[in-house]
């Protein structure tokens, strides 16, 4: 294997694949002088797991293996990364040294279970749960099926988080499935956050299903315990430091999550710990051979991979910029998307930017929900994602 690549890209997710097609596609000189490091022999579509967990969605359709998503003129170097030198322009992955010109981190986001005491213990037994994990989504399912009477609670952290709505998501599909099935349960909704939305539109739109359908959502309390054995959340409350705990059936858990822990030492990340780009152009601030996008980037919009189709040709044709030894001259405007199922069948479909201000793209409005966008999200978006977003179109 060679040592040295003309563009090295961390990370074989949702923006490391899709760059590396897209601009495998655009620059034909750039054949086999791409190199992929990622250790995983899976590619996942993470965004169908709290379908699969609500029992909507088949776990098997959500991954394909690694080797059939990697495009053709890269190169797959099956490791992880170990630590990155900007200056030399050097990465190592387990025992190997690779050299680049242009680098691109598209590492994802970490899942911090550990930051909930007892949690990594309890996950998949006494009705703990998360749609966080491959191994664990279908496990969801089933303890809501068993969940005749009592709580299903579903947390959300006060940190930032990949999925942003995924919570919402369960929360909504797990009250329909409980009403559908005449149960005596009570459905909760515990937040670390000050907000249910950032965006007011859709804000204002989540309180009021959240009020018809008489779930008991609170804001501010963060899951702090998880007593598996016992049944037994415990929450603390993020402005006066009081705790409570709720007894639970079934508990849906979205861990806290930080950015890449394997580059504290490298020098590209910010004082929060993501890769400190430029939010407009996506360059690093300080390294202008180094890009980022995705999950592990700075980039202070909700982190999604709807996120990453509008970062992509923007990052892409500002890399070729630099690689011609221009500026970067493209700009991302911070565009994302959020899904968020109400019911079975209905869908809320939020999009915005930097500004927090709608930008919806259909002519319906988005913040009612929609047998349509819940149709897109289940049938549509996969075919996008794993046939055009992954090759490279956005
Ligand atoms: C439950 C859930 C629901 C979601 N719902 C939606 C949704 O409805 N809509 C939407 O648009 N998005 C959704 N998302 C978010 C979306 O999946 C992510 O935002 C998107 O995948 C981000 O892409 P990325 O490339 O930054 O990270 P990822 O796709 O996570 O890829 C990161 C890659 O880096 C690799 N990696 C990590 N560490 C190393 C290392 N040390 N060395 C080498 N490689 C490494 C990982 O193995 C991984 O393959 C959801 C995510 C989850 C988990």
């Amino acid at each position: 294997m060679k040592q040295h690549y003309k563009l090295v890209i961390l990370g074989g997710g949702t923006g490391g694949i899709s760059t590396a097609s897209r601009i495998l596609s655009k620059k034909k000189d750039l054949k086999d002088d791409v190199l992929i490091i990622e250790p995983y022999d899976y590619h996942y579509f993470q965004p169908a797991w709290p379908l699969v967990g609500s029992g909507d969605e088949k776990l098997d359709s959500t991954r394909k293996p690694m080797k059939k998503v990697i495009p053709k003129g890269a190169r797959w170097l099956k490791s992880s990364v170990k630590h990155i030198d900007p200056v030399k322009r050097e990465v190592t992955a387990d025992d190997t040294v690779i050299s680049y010109d242009f680098l691109i981190v598209a590492l994802g986001i970490e899942l911090n279970y550990d930051a909930i005491k007892g949690a990594k213990e309890a996950i998949g037994k006494n009705g703990v749960c998360t749609n966080y994990l491959y191994d664990f989504v279908e496990y969801t399912y089933e303890s809501l099926k068993n969940t005749k009477s009592g709580n299903i609670i579903v947390t959300k952290p006060q940190s930032k988080i990949k999925g942003g709505v995924s919570a919402e998501n369960s929360l909504f599909t797990m009250d329909d499935f409980v009403k559908q099935h005449d149960r005596n349960v009570d459905i909760i909704f515990r937040s670390g956050r000050e907000e249910l939305f950032e965006v007011k539109k859709y804000n204002d739109s989540l309180i009021s299903q959240m009020e018809e359908k008489h779930i008991d959502y609170k804001l501010n309390e963060e899951l702090i315990e998880v007593r598996g054995e016992q049944k037994q959340a415990v929450f603390k409350n993020t402005h006066t430091g009081d705790t409570h705990t709720l007894p639970f059936e079934t508990l849906v858990i979205t861990p806290l999550m930080h950015g890449p822990s394997v580059l504290k030492s490298s020098g590209l990340l910010d004082e929060e710990g993501w890769v400190d780009v430029d939010k407009h152009t996506m360059m690093h601030k300080q390294y202008t051979t180094v890009f980022s996008l995705g999950d592990s980037s700075s980039l202070p919009t909700v982190k999604m991979g709807a996120a990453v189709r509008k970062q992509l040709p923007v990052l892409v044709d500002n890399l070729i910029e630099r690689m011609n030894d221009q500026e970067p001259s493209h700009k991302y405007d911070g565009r994302t998307a959020c899904p968020i199922a109400t019911e079975y069948g209905e869908l809320i479909l939020a999009e915005f930017g930097y500004d927090r201000v709608p930008t919806e793209t259909t002519f319906l409005n988005q913040a009612d929900d929609k047998k349509i966008f819940y149709q897109f999200k289940k049938n549509m978006l996969p075919i996008m994602y794993w046939y055009a977003l992954l090759n490279g179109k956005s």
